[in-house]
């Protein structure tokens, strides 16, 4: 399998360390709010991953972190993939008042900050699920972790890359680390003074560019605090993803995933905790996924541009199709995803499953090997999954391939593509052949009715009936049937 490795900045192959089984470790959510597609579109990477390694006879392991303390909201005060790439330790950080991300919601809603976060990460779960995401092998809490942070903090300091700041935190000493920026191509002489960091330039710390790995707390901090050698307090967001990757995947991870705003400073600091720790590099390969655009515009909080899979159900989408229209693309490519293209992943895949509910009903036969390695290929090329879905859509108009071939290659596809394509098999299959007019005229209407509007609706409702077909909506979507 070939992946783009960001700190190589190259297409390379992957090589696992150990043969026959695939490490993979997954930046998870922060755990405030609902995840927006966005997230969605980067918690889907892995999955990918796992997918065509899997199709490969790998073995995967992957553990993503749920992060439930440490995540503080940026200097914009938007939330990190809003603008926000960093959680450096600033002196107001340092102090750790009211900045955390949990704690700030969890003073919104007026409840305690624990079950703020497992109340998100619930609806992360469930939203994974609902996009045919695999479940990780591990899903450690950074809460939970805290042990596993003192232990490596304790070997960063007693190795000299950590130090007590003046503040009483705890800081990594970027120097320290001479590889420091090779990942994101930040090197610590080009962030000079001029840069935002220079602000931050304190007693607290003894270089700009030092991150906190434990933050001292303030007096105000009730919850989310914990007693440590050094004092108490909590960890600084980079800590937690080092001491979990390092236990539960061990000193050499095969791939690192996450968006692309976290190449820095989320993972360069990260890799230099984990590489000053075990004395090697940990990750063999950093992947990032590009980010996800809405409409045209960038998904945020503050332009009122949040779309959460919710909303894609609200309007009546199989949630699925999100999966398909990110797969429609490449993951290292940005992505303007419009309702539009929403709904007309939606189709697609309808129509897929009534075919093959169709094909299921004739005798099965040999899949077409050709197809299938084919997409097999196009997976374990970078993620080539746009091709991927061309091969599919290739040989569903294929002529020559019998109906019980295309049966048998498409539900072996959907191992790969994870779209339930055979959802439909032992329903009634349609029985109306529906023309290409009728087709565009209902393609017209479901997303005339996703934008929420009636009159059109129901104007195409009336053209729909001159061709003679009646169409009723349902939870599922439109019901077609002859006049
Ligand atoms: P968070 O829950 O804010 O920590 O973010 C979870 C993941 O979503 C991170 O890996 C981010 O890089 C990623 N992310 C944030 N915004 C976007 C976006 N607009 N498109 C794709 N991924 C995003
Ligand atoms: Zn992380």
């Amino acid at each position: 399998m070939l992946l783009h490795d960001t700190k190589a900045r190259a297409v390379v192959p992957i090589v696992p360390a150990r043969a026959g089984f695939l490490s993979i470790y997954a930046c998870g959510p922060t755990v405030y709010r609902d995840a927006h597609v966005g997230n969605m579109r980067t918690f889907l990477l892995p999955d990918l991953i796992r997918r065509a390694a899997e199709a490969e006879g790998l073995q995967v392991r992957l553990v993503q972190n749920i992060t439930d303390v440490g995540h503080m909201a940026d200097d914009t005060g938007l939330g990190a993939g809003e603008g926000a790439d960093d959680s450096r330790g600033s002196i107001d950080e340092g102090q750790g008042d009211g900045e955390d991300k949990i704690l700030a919601q969890a003073a919104r809603e007026g409840r305690g900050a624990l079950a703020v976060a497992r109340a998100y990460e619930d609806a992360f779960h469930r939203d994974l699920a609902l996009l045919n995401i695999y479940p990780a092998d591990e899903y450690p809490r950074a809460s939970e972790s805290i042990p596993l942070m003192i232990e490596l903090i304790t070997t960063l300091m007693e190795s000299g890359h950590a130090y007590i700041g003046g503040d009483g935190s705890v800081f990594f000493d970027a120097r320290s680390f001479p590889q420091y920026g090779e990942l994101s191509g930040n090197k610590l002489d080009q962030l000079r003074p001029g840069h935002r960091f220079v602000d931050e330039v304190t007693d607290s710390k003894r270089f700009h560019a030092d991150w906190a790995l434990w933050k001292k707390a303030g007096a105000t901090r009730t919850q989310l605090v914990w007693d440590t050698p050094w004092g108490a307090g909590f960890p600084g967001w980079h800590t937690e993803c080092s001491a979990m990757s390092l236990h539960f995947l061990g000193d050499t991870i095969d791939i690192h995933t996450g968006g692309i705003d976290l190449r820095f400073p989320h993972h360069e600091d990260e890799r230099a905790q984990s590489n000053c720790v075990t004395g090697s590099e940990v990750v063999s390969h950093w992947v990032h996924g590009e980010h996800l655009l809405f409409e045209g515009r960038k998904m945020s909080k503050s332009t009122g541009n949040v779309v959460l899979v919710s909303d894609v159900i609200a309007r009546g989408f199989d949630p699925l199709s999100l999966r398909l229209c990110f797969m429609s693309n490449r993951y290292r490519q940005q992505l303007n995803l419009t309702w539009e293209a929403i709904s007309a992943a939606d189709s697609t895949i309808r129509r897929w499953r009534d075919r093959v509910a169709l094909w299921a009903t004739g005798p099965s036969a040999a899949l077409s090997a050709d197809h299938l390695e084919a997409m097999k290929a196009a997976f374990a090329d970078d993620l080539d999954t746009p091709r991927a879905i061309t091969v599919l859509r290739e040989l569903e108009k294929d002529p020559v391939i019998s109906d019980g071939s295309k049966l048998e290659t498409f539900l072996a596809a959907d191992r790969l593509f994870g779209l339930d394509l055979a959802r439909d098999i032992g329903k009634a299959p349609a029985v109306v052949a529906i023309t290409p007019e009728a087709t565009e005229l209902l393609d017209q209407r479901r997303l005339a009715r996703a934008e929420k509007q009636w009159a059109r609706s129901d104007e195409l409702r009336d053209a729909l009936a001159t061709l003679g077909f009646v169409v009723t909506d349902s939870a599922d979507g439109q019901v077609v049937a002859p006049l």
